[in-house]
């Protein structure tokens, strides 16, 4: 049972002192998920409460009392302030794609990625397709950034893989998406990520974008 609760926080940019929602779980330990990391049934709404945005300078961190001093100038910049208001996105998402805007500056890509993918979540919930869509072409961009700078996404390679296929999935771009899966089914994998290559495989082919989770690809081998 997720547990939440109001903790007071002072801002690592400005000092300003706000009070932000807090749960008592992360990623690493949400169980069931959808086949892009997200926590299935009563943990799926805790992507809320990974990121805190300070009321006064707009910092968006998953702890806004810590920070870089290289975080200071990108929090004034244009863009980032571009971002954190930008109407194409509901609140929480903006506040995620300004993280990510920190992250990427850090050259932290994977963290950058990953704060867009829940930016897309955010999305998903409220109904902007068109702004999820974009999400996940971050993603996509960022991840393939981080693996091309040796930064880990996932906890193995085939599990990078299939976030990869899952992301162009969801943006409906089915055949990059088959040509991918296709060769990553030629390489050796353990059963569960076979069940689940296989099982995106079949979703793309009926052109399904919606979002699955990895009991249904436990499910489907039967
Ligand atoms: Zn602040």
């Amino acid at each position: 049972m997720t547990t939440v609760y109001l903790s007071d926080k002072q801002c690592f940019i400005c000092g300003a002192k706000s009070q932000h929602p807090m749960g008592n779980l992360s990623l690493g330990d949400v169980g069931e998920r959808d086949l892009d990391g997200r926590p299935t049934h009563i943990l799926r709404s805790s992507v809320y409460l990974w990121i805190q945005r300070c009321p006064l300078c707009g910092y968006c961190a998953p702890e806004i009392v810590q920070g870089d001093e290289a975080d200071r100038e990108i929090v004034r910049s244009e863009a980032y302030l571009a971002q954190l208001n930008n109407s194409l996105f509901p609140e929480t998402a903006n506040a995620f794609l300004c993280y990510s805007l920190i992250m990427r500056n850090r050259g932290f890509f994977a963290d950058a990625a990953w704060a867009t993918v829940f930016a897309a979540w955010i999305c998903d919930d409220n109904g902007y397709s068109e702004s999820a869509y974009r999400c996940r072409g971050f993603a996509i961009d960022l991840f393939e950034t981080a693996r091309c700078n040796q930064q880990d996404f996932a906890d193995s390679n085939d599990q990078e893989e299939i976030y990869l296929i899952d992301l162009r999935r969801r943006r409906s771009q089915f055949d990059i998406a088959a040509r991918r899966c296709d060769e990553t089914l030629e390489k050796e994998h353990a059963d569960r990520f076979l069940d689940i290559l296989y099982f995106e495989r079949e979703l793309i082919d009926n052109r399904d974008s919606a979002a699955h989770s990895e009991r249904e690809a436990d499910d489907a081998k039967g």
